[in-house]
């Protein structure tokens, strides 16, 4: 797996995680958001945390932080998520 697609699943869990408990006027602006979210703005080196993009609308950088031998993984210091990378 690239770590694009882990990073676009990661944004699919993370928007249905928040619909669970968003108010219905709020879904379709989370929708949007999910909609745009994008790993790696052109340009720009670190990928964007999933879960901050989608929940608060924020670009916070991942580091790499270390894996295991079957998955690399990126760690967000602003809402410490761990996303796993998987090799396969
Ligand atoms: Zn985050």
């Amino acid at each position: 797996m690239t770590p694009e697609e882990a990073l676009n699943q990661e944004a699919a869990w993370a928007l249905r995680s928040v619909l669970a408990d968003a108010k219905p006027d709020q879904q379709s602006e989370y929708r949007l958001r999910a909609g745009n979210y994008t790993p790696r703005t052109p340009g720009q080196r670190p990928y964007n945390c999933p879960r901050c993009w989608v929940r608060s609308n924020m670009r916070a950088p991942l580091r790499a932080v270390p894996g295991t031998e079957e998955y690399d993984c990126l760690r967000c210091e602003a809402c410490d998520a761990d996303i796993v990378v998987p090799f396969e």
